[in-house]
């Protein structure tokens, strides 16, 4: 018995499917950091077995070791285009997402270089404020075509700052600015929707989609009911339980002290494992069918549940994450957001995919 990741291939192709439903134009998927923790040489396959064809990754190295085991399909480069990168992007048919002046310069003299027109994504600035071609450039392009001449504007794309909350005005603000920009590309696909963008109805979905999140089971739309499958389990197996009288403390600092006496169980989780510290005392596990609550301070390897109320033993396993309480939940519990705590899930684990 040991601390097991279970990852649902299946259902990670069943929420591409769902989503790709829902739009009339193309579905990507979005598989950075590793998609999102769970695995992009497992996951990025089963997408593209479920029909999926573009993929975007944040770093170059991270679509280099996609890009054998997804032939066919378009691999994208978020973070831009690196000075002196070109020649990789060319050398592994990587396509960039330019940011800026600089980089479409880049692309151009390695198009000149090559006497043909090379293919690229253009990120335009509408208020995120992070990465994207600043207005003042994106004005620069429109008035001077000469500055594109070489590269293929395949798709324009910007990204939503408060897409999860669907009465936000900024949502439809952003839409317009964009369509009004885009139209200086006459022939270029449109982009604006990530996963929370996928939920705010047709006139987001426009060409191209780009989740990340809810194919990985993350509910992105905390207004709206959420149709994602769960994708991941985590279970560990009880490595003890001791007996704990009243008025003794449990962990580091003894910051929780038992009222009553109690039986507490030791796991081999800490936040190494992404069971973040802050999750002390706060976190909850199940075993079977019974919420039971972490007590006390994280520990690096180790956390400590109060299992005075149920029958758990030494082996049984108690479940970290799974259907009745996910990513979201376990979230909420450390005050932070579920891409971080899947983002953040532990090297050590026994990850073990299923339904591929
Ligand atoms: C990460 C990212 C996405 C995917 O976002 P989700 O909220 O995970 O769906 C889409 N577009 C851009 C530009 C991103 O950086």
């Amino acid at each position: 018995m040991t601390v097991q990741l279970e990852i649902d291939l299946g259902a990670i192709a069943g929420n591409w499917r769902y989503l790709a439903g829902l739009n009339q134009g193309e579905t990507a998927a979005v598989v950075k950091a590793d998609a999102y923790g769970l695995g992009a040489a497992q996951v990025a396959p089963a997408l593209a077995q479920a029909g999926c064809r573009t993929f975007f990754t944040a770093h170059l190295a991270e679509a280099v070791a996609l890009r054998p085991l997804l032939p066919g399909a378009r691999l994208l480069v978020l973070n831009g285009l690196e000075p002196h990168a070109a020649a990789d992007f060319i050398a592994h048919d990587i396509i960039p997402v330019l940011c800026s002046l600089e980089e479409i310069a880049q692309w151009q003299a390695a198009a000149v270089r090559l006497e043909r027109r090379l293919t690229a994504f253009l990120h335009v600035e509408t208020g995120l404020n992070r990465l994207a071609l600043p207005r003042r450039d994106f004005e620069a392009l429109r008035d001077d075509r000469a500055l594109l001449e070489g590269v293929a504007v395949d798709t324009v794309m910007t990204h939503l700052i408060a897409g999860e909350a669907p009465e936000d005005e900024r949502n439809q603000q952003q839409l317009r600015d964009f369509l009004a920009m885009a139209a200086a590309f006459p022939g270029a696909k449109r982009s604006i929707a990530n996963s929370p963008g996928s939920f705010l109805g047709v006139d987001f979905h426009l060409d191209l989609t780009r989740p990340g999140a809810a194919l990985y089971g993350l509910n992105t739309n905390t207004a709206q009911a959420h149709p994602m499958l769960p994708v991941v389990r985590l279970s560990a197996p009880i490595l003890q339980v001791r007996a704990v009288p009243a008025g003794e403390g449990v962990g580091y600092g003894g910051t929780w002290r038992a009222a009553r006496p109690s039986r507490i169980a030791t796991i081999g989780v800490g936040y190494a494992d992404g069971l973040h510290r802050a999750l002390s005392s706060r976190a909850t596990a199940y075993f079977d069918d019974t919420p039971v609550p972490l007590v006390g301070r994280v520990s690096m390897d180790l956390a400590t549940f109060d299992v005075t109320d149920v029958a758990a033993n030494p082996g049984d396993e108690l479940v970290l994450l799974g259907p009745r309480h996910g990513a979201d939940e376990l979230a909420r519990e450390a005050g932070t957001i579920g891409y971080e705590i899947l983002t953040s899930l532990g090297r050590r684990y026994h990850r073990r995919y299923i339904n591929a």
